[in-house]
Order: C-alpha cells, then sequence, then structure tokens
C-alpha cells in the first residue's frame, strides 16, 4: 500500500516541497528511511513508532519503507514526523484514503502524540499556497504564524488525535472563524525624550536614520551610548506588510516566534555580545540558520564595547555591509540570507574609558593608541558618522533643560523628520535602484550631491589640511546630503559641509 504526502524543508528562509512517500507492504517487519535525511530526520521512525504505540494504533509487522524526495535536497528538522505518521496512518487504513491530497502538513510529534512547533511555518505554508494547495496542517503553536498567509486554510493541530479528526471531518475546507488580523503598528517603547543632553548624539542618529548611515558612538561609560542606540529602531519608519512577512520569515525558521509573538511588527533591534563567534552572527550550522545579522534585516545592529570584538568577527559584516545579503556555502548548496541593517558601533575612547578626560584618564598616548587601532580602518570606513557621548552634566541630570529641547528631540519628531527625508532621497534616486544616500556610488556622487560654491572650496581645503582620502570625501559628501535633505535643501551648503567633517573625528585620531 502506497501513499504520499506533501511538506516541505528549509533551505535558508526558502521552503523547499518535500514528497513524504510510505510503502508498507509484506516481508521483513522494520522501518527504513531513504532521500537525503539528516540524523534529526532518521530519528522520526522511532518518535512515530512510540507514538503510535503509546495510542494504541496497532502497527501490523510488515515492512514500511519511507521516502523524501526529491533526494538531492537536504533535509533537516523534525517537521516530518507528522506527514510520516499521517502516510502510515493512511496506508494501514485508518485515515480516509486521498484524504489529504492537496493539504500540506508539517509538525514534529513527540513520544506521547502531543504535536510540537517546528520552524519555517510561515515560509512552508507561502510555498503550499504558490503550488496550488487548498489547506496546510500545523502545530498548535505555529498556528497564527500560518494563518498569516491568505488565500490558503491553515489548521492547527494539538496532538494526533486532534490530527486524525481533522482529516476525517476534513477541517481546512470550513468556513474560517474570524481571522486574527496582523497588526503592525509599532509600539514604541523607549523614547529618545527620555535622554538628557547628548544633542550630538541625537543628531547623529537622525541623520544615520534618515539617510541609514553607519555610525559609531564613542564616548565614557555610563555616557549613554546604549541609550541612544536603543532608540534608533524607533527612527525608522514603521514596516510595511512587505517587510513584516520577510522578517517574520526570518523569526519563524530562527524559531523564535511564538503563539505569544505570532509575527514582528517592530523594526529589529539586535545587541550580540561581544564575545559572539563570526558563524553566530553571519549565521551557520551544517544546514545554516540564521545569524544576528540576520535577525537585525531592516532594523539595527548593535555592536557594543567594539575593540573588544575579535577581528575576524567584524571582517564577517564587510560583504552583508556591502551587498545587503550574506552567503554562506555547504556541501549541500549555497544558501543566501538577508542582511540589510544599520549598523551602530560604540566604544570607549581608551582601555579605562574616560579619555580625554585626564582627571580620570591616565592612560598612556602609546596605550589609547594601540586600544584603537584594534578597529580596522577598513571597518571604520564603513561608519559613515562618529559622535562622541559625553556623560551628562549635573543639571542635564537634574532634568534642567528647556521643555521645548526635549519636545524637539521626541522620537515622534525625529520619526517624522526621517519620514521627510527618506520621500526626498526616493524621489531623487528612484531611478538609480538604490534607496538611500549612503547608497550613493561613487559615480554618482557628483550627479546626486551637488554643492555650492562655497560649500565645495570648504570641502577642498578639509581635503588638503586633514589628508583626508577620496573615501572619506565621498561620506562627508553623503552625509552632508542627508543633512541637505533634513533641511530641505537641494544644494549641500557650507554648513552640511562643516557638520559631516565633524563626523570624521576618528580620522584625526590615533588612526591616521
Ligand atoms: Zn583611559
Amino acid at each position: 500500500m502506497y501513499t504520499s504526502i506533501l511538506s516541505a524543508t528549509m533551505q535558508g528562509i526558502r521552503a523547499i516541497p518535500v514528497q513524504v512517500e510510505v510503502d508498507v507492504s509484506p516481508g521483513l517487519p522494520g522501518f527504513s528511511m531513504v532521500g537525503t535525511v539528516n540524523s534529526q530526520v532518521r530519528e522520526a521512525q522511532d518518535r512515530v513508532r512510540t507514538s503510535l504505540h503509546n495510542l494504541e494504533i496497532p502497527v501490523p509487522p510488515r515492512r514500511i519503507t519511507i521516502n523524501l524526495s526529491p533526494a538531492d535536497v537536504p533535509k533537516a528538522g523534525t517537521g516530518f514526523d507528522l506527514p510520516i505518521t499521517a502516510a502510515i496512518l493512511e496506508s494501514l487504513g485508518q485515515l480516509p484514503k486521498g484524504g489529504l491530497e492537496s493539504v500540506m502538513v508539517t509538525g514534529e510529534v513527540g513520544l506521547d502524540g502531543q504535536i510540537k512547533k517546528v520552524r519555517g511555518v510561515l515560509a512552508m505554508v507561502e510555498e503550499a499556497r504558490k503550488s496550488g494547495c487548498q489547506g496546510c496542517i500545523v502545530p498548535w503553536e505555529n498556528r497564527r504564524e500560518a494563518q498569516m498567509i491568505q488565500g490558503i486554510r491553515s489548521v492547527g493541530v494539538r496532538n494526533l488525535g486532534e490530527f486524525m479528526r481533522t482529516v476525517r471531518e476534513r477541517t481546512w475546507e470550513h468556513p474560517e472563524k474570524e481571522r486574527e488580523k496582523m497588526e503592525i503598528a509599532p509600539e514604541i517603547t523607549a523614547d529618545f525624550r527620555e535622554i538628557k543632553g547628548q544633542t550630538a548624539a541625537k543628531r547623529g542618529a537622525l541623520l544615520a536614520a534618515a539617510g541609514f548611515h553607519n555610525i559609531l558612538l564613542m564616548g565614557p561609560p555610563g555616557s549613554g551610548k546604549t541609550m541612544v542606540a536603543k532608540r534608533i529602531p524607533g527612527l525608522l519608519p514603521a514596516l510595511s506588510h512587505e517587510e513584516a512577512m520577510e522578517i517574520t520569515s526570518i523569526y519563524s525558521v530562527a524559531g523564535l516566534l511564538s503563539s505569544k509573538v505570532p509575527w514582528v511588527s517592530n523594526r529589529p533591534f539586535r545587541s550580540p555580545h561581544h564575545t559572539i563567534s563570526p558563524q553566530a552572527l553571519a549565521g551557520g550550522g551544517k544546514i545554516p540558520m540564521p545569524g544576528e545579522i540576520t535577525l537585525a534585516h531592516k532594523g539595527v545592529l548593535f555592536l557594543d564595547e567594539l575593540p573588544e570584538m575579535k577581528r575576524e568577527t567584524l571582517e564577517i559584516l564587510r560583504q552583508p555591509l556591502e551587498d545587503g545579503e550574506i552567503h554562506i556555502a555547504r556541501v549541500g548548496g549555497r544558501y543566501s540570507f538577508p542582511a540589510e541593517f544599520l549598523l551602530v558601533g560604540a566604544m570607549n575612547p581608551c582601555p579605562c574609558g574616560y579619555y580625554p578626560d585626564r582627571n580620570r584618564c591616565d592612560c598612556g598616548e602609546h596605550e589609547i593608541k594601540r586600544y584603537q587601532q584594534r578597529i580596522s580602518q577598513a571597518f571604520l570606513d564603513r561608519m559613515d558618522i562618529c559622535v562622541t557621548t559625553n556623560a551628562a552634566t549635573y543639571g542635564e541630570f537634574r532634568g534642567e533643560i528647556p521643555d521645548s529641547d526635549s519636545i524637539q528631540w521626541s522620537t515622534e519628531n525625529m520619526r517624522k523628520e526621517v519620514e521627510r527625508a527618506r520621500l526626498i532621497q526616493k524621489e531623487r534616486l528612484k531611478e538609480s535602484g538604490i534607496c538611500y544616500n549612503s547608497q550613493i556610488p561613487p559615480g554618482e556622487i557628483s550627479t546626486y550631491c551637488k554643492t555650492s560654491e562655497e560649500a565645495e572650496k570648504m570641502l577642498q581645503g578639509a581635503f588638503e589640511k586633514l589628508h583626508l582620502s577620496g573615501r572619506a570625501c565621498n561620506r562627508i559628501l553623503r552625509v552632508a546630503r542627508t543633512a541637505a535633505d533634513l533641511a530641505g535643501k537641494e544644494q549641500i551648503e557650507e554648513e552640511e559641509i562643516a557638520e559631516a567633517i565633524g563626523y570624521r573625528s576618528f580620522d584625526k585620531h590615533s588612526w591616521k
């Protein structure tokens, strides 16, 4: 007796349809499994057999062969338990023949018959919809995520008994109950208004968000670098439906969704510890899983204590910062994960953290230089904006700041400015295939970053006096472009050039 049921496996963040074929025939009793499966999938036979036994479903002493096709696709995960069980039950006549035609099935089966959540359900259901399926049966805990995909009916099941009832009653054909609507209204949990003083850092954050410029925050411990970084996602425009789906799909693959958090509605903020391994940052494993840079897609990746990070870990960021995605090569093929994030770095200026405050810092010049040079020039070249944060003054700490100031620097006001500047960029860059000022290629700087005569002179002066590289000049122009967009100016003037030069302070430090 031969049965075939549709399921899927994950390759990167893409789902690939897999047919689970089961043949029950006379012969030496036993299970065998074929079709490029890893050990996790192979163990499915034990879980399936034990759970059927525990549910007192008699499995006759026959030869059971399971094939997962196509054979050349590597398969991993525990999601094949449920389709395998379903195919066996159908072969044994416990479920109606052909009852799961045009239905995709996924789920891990526990030894007690409970069905546990699996990764990647969102992408699987989308794949099922594309291939014309009518319905999907998924673990209960994945149901809300599955139901985000419109045009296909997804049913969640808690255990094998419920699964069998669902198949017999063809629940997915019944009119749906009201579906929960996906809410993508971002909630602001931290507001810039709460930060006292730090006008330079706030202005830097505003520019970074408006032009998608990477930003480095330098300052003593406790000067609010983390506070500023955490609030940057709130400055980015609200997620569009497509963006929310894409990010949710990534979190689904990473196994980070649950019934309580079935989708992602805020821009991600990821802040891995400086001891993170290159694999955890980039993504890895035999069948690669998304790393921190992919979890930060469309949001902010915050790296604190930059000089403490290993160079090889920082090197990983180079390619995704250029391409907006990361490629991982494996025997089974090449995997790509999206990784378009705003990089926010933070560091102390010296080993003790208080340089240049010589009342507190007695680090030697040589020590300071060595500390700062732990970050390569190549990495610094990717940071458009560097701002210094200062410990709050007593007056600022006690909240003695004019009201008008705290209103101006509220997250809501700043985001409005960002949105305005983004619209101007979109219009100007619509034919170039890029979205933000930070992405303007060197060859097109002169087209998009037009300067006034005085501004040009000022830049030339800086170039000669500060021995700037051509690359640094381009960065100055891109940041100045964003500053001009925020000010609603078509032409870049001296004011914007002066501001942007100010953000290259690290070129004047020991890095030279
Ligand atoms: Zn020091």
